[in-house]
């Protein structure tokens, strides 16, 4: 950059100085012969024909009078009479000056002589028509004026380079700092400001990719946090299937080489059996409850228009015989009629889990009411209620209140997961209020 403007700064200013010394010689020289061709014109006033006569002697002391001017005399049709410096008298008629003597009366010109090899100023009088006489300088010409001002030309040039390097050098440092940090506060990533109005769309243009920088960086930290999540996610849910299944594995595991090798009795046996049928038919049960978890997901499953209030009223029949069982009264108040399109397994998915637990972990002559309105199925008992630690937990997935899995209840904590992921498919809202000893309410709201 700084040998860039220092070439064109000498360039351009070379150029001027060139131009300037140009301009000068011209002017120079126009006010020299201008200056010659009064002098002369002077000087030619002084000829008197008495006092010089026309021959070389007479030429030589009128060139006396005038310092050493060259002069000649010429008769009428050009040829030489006298001339003061040479002999050799060749006819003049097709200079310049002698023709516009001859035709005028006077006449100038500027051109290097032959006769004496040097640039010089004419200039001619006629004084009748058989005599003209000329009187001549030397003076300059363009080149010698040049010449003499070359010296002073390289001096400026000299001056002019040195100047230049100056200006570089300044130049480069006022407009490269305040790029420099441009850049630097960029790399930093901080606010890009500048004073300099001509800096501001740099200044802008760093503040926008910093941000767009920014707000990529964001996306993909966060990106990589769902990844991350998904992965832990992935891995519980491996861990959580692997090891509800290992439970009745070892069970059934356990009592098959106990009978294997007999060492059980007829009595001990038939117990043996029932708990490997008990655990494979909870196997199997776990495998259908993943199935249907997964095939939640799933785009191709069909919809229709699904009446709720229907649905409610099937499934509290179809689980009388449990609630009767559990010594629990079931009371459906479903008057509303909400219609809701999605896929009518799901739905029943939905209510018949909620229906089921509210059974499930109630109390001998307890309660379940279900009530449609607003939009909103409610399904509250009066069983055992869930802790304040419990309650943000019980839709995860695998997570049961009971551990052991061995309760009267042993669910695999998936029944209220599927429900959550059901509902965040259609994108309705499920709550819970729950107060351990007193009951639950879960709300589901179709909008
Ligand atoms: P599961 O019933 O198979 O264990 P869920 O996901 O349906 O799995 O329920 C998770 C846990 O939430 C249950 O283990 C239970 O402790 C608790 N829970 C669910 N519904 C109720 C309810 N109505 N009353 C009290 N606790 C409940």
């Amino acid at each position: 950059m700084k040998k860039r403007i220092l070439l064109l700064s000498m360039l351009i200013t070379s150029v001027c100085i060139i131009l300037f010394l140009i301009a000068s010689v011209q002017i120079n020289y126009g006010a020299t012969v201008k200056e010659n061709e009064n002098a002369l014109s002077v000087y030619m006033n002084s000829y008197d024909r008495g006092k010089f006569p026309t021959n070389s002697d007479g030429a030589k002391s009128f060139s006396q009078s005038l310092n050493g001017a060259r002069v000649t005399f010429i008769d009428g049709y050009g040829d030489v009479l006298a001339d003061s410096e040479t002999t050799e008298l060749e006819n003049h008629a097709d200079r310049a000056e002698i023709i516009a003597a001859l035709k005028g009366g006077e006449g100038y010109d500027v051109r290097n002589s032959k006769t004496l090899g040097r640039n010089m100023i004419y200039y001619c009088r006629r004084i009748d028509d058989n005599l003209l006489v000329r009187i001549a300088l030397p003076t300059p010409s363009e080149w010698s004026l040049l010449g003499q001002l070359l010296p002073t030309a390289v001096v400026y040039l000299a001056v002019d380079l040195f100047l230049c390097m100056l200006l570089a050098a300044l130049l480069t440092h006022f407009i490269v700092e305040p790029i420099k940090t441009l850049a630097y506060t960029a790399s930093r990533d901080g606010d890009v400001k500048t004073k300099y109005k001509e800096l501001q769309p740099i200044a802008d243009i760093l503040n926008e990719r910093n941000l767009s920088i920014r707000k990529q960086i964001t996306t993909l930290e966060e990106e990589k946090s769902l990844v991350e999540k998904a992965q832990n996610t992935k891995d519980t849910f491996i861990q959580n299937v692997t090891h509800e299944m290992n439970t009745p594995l070892t069970a059934i595991r356990g009592y098959a080489e106990l009978m294997a090798v007999g060492a059980l009795d007829g009595e001990q046996s038939k117990k043996a059996a029932d708990t490997i049928i008990r655990q494979s038919d909870r196997l199997s049960g776990l495998v259908t409850c993943i199935i249907r978890y997964s095939e939640i997901d799933s785009e191709g499953l069909p919809s229709e228009d699904v009446n709720v209030a229907s649905l409610v009223n099937e499934m509290a029949e179809a689980l009388a015989a449990d609630a009767e069982k559990a010594q629990v009264t079931l009371k459906a108040d479903v008057r509303d009629e909400l219609v809701v399109n999605a896929n009518r397994e799901l739905v029943t998915e939905v209510v018949g889990n909620l229906m089921r637990n509210a059974i499930r972990y109630n109390k001998e002559g307890g309660s379940v009411n279900i009530t449609l309105e607003d939009k909103k199925l409610t399904v509250a008992d009066t069983g055992v209620g869930i802790s304040e630690e419990n309650i943000n937990r019980v839709f995860d997935r695998f997570f049961t209140v009971d551990k052991s899995h061995c309760g009267k209840n042993g669910g695999f904590g998936l029944g209220l997961a599927v429900v959550k992921k059901i509902c965040n498919k259609y994108g309705w809202h499920i709550e819970v209020v729950s107060k351990l000893g007193v009951g639950s309410a879960f709300t589901v709201s179709f909008r």
